[in-house]
């Protein structure tokens, strides 16, 4: 039963980093504008991510919004790397700042995007109501988020079990306490990463089942000192400007190395990624420049982690398990707090799934081959339905009654990663086809933001109403992606960046690598008036 019906200029799907700045931009650039959220409160991957040890590991400094010199003045971070409270508190300080709430449905999902009469139909329903409203908005921009879609695998008999189930992407927001539970954690990517050394601490015994081993680089995390912090906020932009030049748009202050990771001898090779290993975080992998393009060197730099693994593990058996022998960066690069360390506590022990697989749950436990591991509650650390997840839970319905569904059914394909032929008015932020995972996402998101807001503003000042890719400037950017993607060594093992971690989600290397390219690319389709779109 449809409710009520109103108009905006542009709708917004999605309240987290990339929604609450495109609300603030469309303002300024006199739209109106409706954001629709799902969950109860601003910060979107913040408010939803609140599991034990959850917090960026792009610099605090870095992960921030850039585009209010006032706001990134006045905001004080704490740690080199935010805790998820401390992240969602700044989510909350820019909602207020900038008055956003006002034009913010809480607890309201899209569910449908249908094109008609050159407007787009946006359905929605409250979580408490049945009742759907519909909103008619000339552009709608899906900020939905790359990594908000749960992914929760199945198990034989997993509705029997009796203990406590939750997913680290949708933690109760009182928290948990383990304090003499037996817990079990499935899945050992960052968040699982981040959170057991944490569950480790609390549980009476932590299982940890393990499918896939992660290279994970220490963190160092530390408080920041207020004299580093008032010498970056001295130069706040040139600072910014140094980081969107590199190729993942983080880390400017320290270069990737000049060198193949081949070209040097041993002593120097040890000594650049051991230099990076005690500084800690993803820019180890930036020690030389050919890491993730040549097998040769990359074989050597996962070699120093695989010793590492070895030196800090004492149980060889447990330390051979955990030791990956994949390209290293071709799954995203893990950054801990005493991740290795936590397997030599008494009270934590590896089940490795790659010898035998989790044959089914009980009432009391876990199965895999012949042992019941007995647990009382357990923690999917199991990941996203990546890039796509979120934007397929909603029925969108193009020109002519194409679907996305339908376009997208062999993988995603878009023009700049922000348009889709077919989908007039319709922009993805961070979405497939461009830098987005591969880099710090703010400054992607930002990026994104303000690319749409000239566009809109543009298309108006024109005397235009819609904008759409054309199938052949669609075709070539597909091409391109595959082209940049297929001279790494990314497509070599089986990510969630591929979308291996979905059963049925076609394979395609969703993001583009190399930030700095991409923006200029997408600056220069805009001063060639849209270059590649049509303009109606
Ligand atoms: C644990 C964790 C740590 C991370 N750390 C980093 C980091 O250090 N550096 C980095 O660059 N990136 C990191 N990321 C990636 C992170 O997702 C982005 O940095 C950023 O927060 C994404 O913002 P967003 O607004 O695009 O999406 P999100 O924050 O995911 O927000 C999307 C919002 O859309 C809502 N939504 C989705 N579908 C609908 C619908 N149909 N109707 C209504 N609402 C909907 C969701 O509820 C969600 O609130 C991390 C991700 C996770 C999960």
């Amino acid at each position: 039963m449809e409710a009520s019906r109103t108009s905006v200029d542009v709708a917004i799907v999605g309240a987290g980093f990339a929604g609450m700045y495109m609300l603030h931009r469309a303002r300024q650039a006199g739209l109106s504008a409706q954001v629709f959220e799902r969950g109860a409160g601003v910060g979107g991957t913040w408010f939803w991510n609140r599991y034990p040890g959850a917090r960026c590991d792009v610099p605090s400094l870095e992960y921030s919004y850039q585009f209010s010199e006032e706001l990134q003045q006045d905001w004080n971070w704490s740690e080199k790397y935010a805790t998820q409270p401390e992240i969602l508190r700044y989510a909350e300080h820019v909602a207020d700042r900038f008055d956003l709430r006002r034009n913010i449905s809480f607890n309201t999902t899209v569910k449908s995007l249908q094109w008609q009469d050159d407007s787009w139909l946006v359905t929605t329903v409250q979580t408490a109501e049945a009742a759907a409203s519909t909103t008619v908005a000339r552009f709608v921009v899906l900020a939905t988020g790359c990594l908000s879609s749960a992914n929760k695998p199945t198990f034989r008999d997993d509705h029997l079990f009796a203990g406590h189930t939750y997913h680290t992407g949708a933690w109760p927001h009182d928290g948990v306490d383990f304090t003499g539970q037996r817990v079990a954690v499935i899945g050992t990517g960052s968040s699982g990463i981040q959170a057991i050394p944490l569950i480790a601490q609390q549980a009476k015994h932590l299982t940890v089942l393990q499918r896939t081993p992660a290279y994970s680089i220490p963190a160092r995390n530390q408080q920041l000192a207020p004299e580093y912090i008032a010498d970056i906020k001295a130069n706040y932009p040139g600072f910014r400007r140094k980081n969107s030049l590199t190729r993942a748009a983080l880390g400017g202050d320290t270069p990737t190395g000049p060198h193949g990771a081949c070209e040097v001898n041993d002593d120097d090779r040890y000594a650049a990624l051991e230099a990076r290993w005690q500084k800690g975080g993803l820019l180890f992998l930036g020690a030389f420049n050919d890491a993730l393009t040549n097998p040769e060197s990359n074989r050597l730099i996962a070699d120093f982690v695989r010793d590492k693994i070895r030196h800090t593990v004492s149980d060889q058996r447990t330390a051979a398990a955990l030791t990956p022998d994949s390209i290293i960066g071709c799954k995203r690069l893990c950054v801990d707090t005493g991740y290795y360390d936590t397997f030599n506590l008494p009270n934590v022990s590896l089940v490795d799934l790659r010898r035998c697989p989790i044959e089914r749950f009980t009432t009391g436990g876990i199965v895999v081959g012949e042992d019941e591991h007995p647990v009382d509650s357990i923690v999917f650390a199991t990941g996203f339905d990546a890039m796509t997840g979120a934007i397929a839970k909603i029925t969108i319905t193009g020109r002519d009654g194409m679907t996305l569904h339908d376009a997208w059914s062999a993988g995603p394909v878009n023009y700049l990663g922000l348009s889709v032929h077919g989908f007039p008015n319709l922009f993805t932020i961070t979405g497939p086809g461009s830098p987005s995972v591969l880099t710090n996402m703010i400054v992607s998101i930002e990026h994104h933001v303000e690319w749409i807001a000239d566009c809109v503003s543009w298309l108006g000042n024109q005397g235009r109403r819609s904008i759409e890719a054309t199938a052949d400037a669609q075709d070539r950017w597909v091409q391109h992606v595959n082209s940049v993607a297929g001279m790494t060594l990314y497509q070599s093992c089986s990510s969630w960046y591929l979308g291996a971690n979905v059963p049925g989600k076609p394979r395609v290397f969703m993001p583009l690598p190399g930030f700095p390219a991409y923006a200029q690319r997408c600056a220069d389709v805009a001063r060639e008036n849209y270059r590649g779109f049509v303009l109606d």
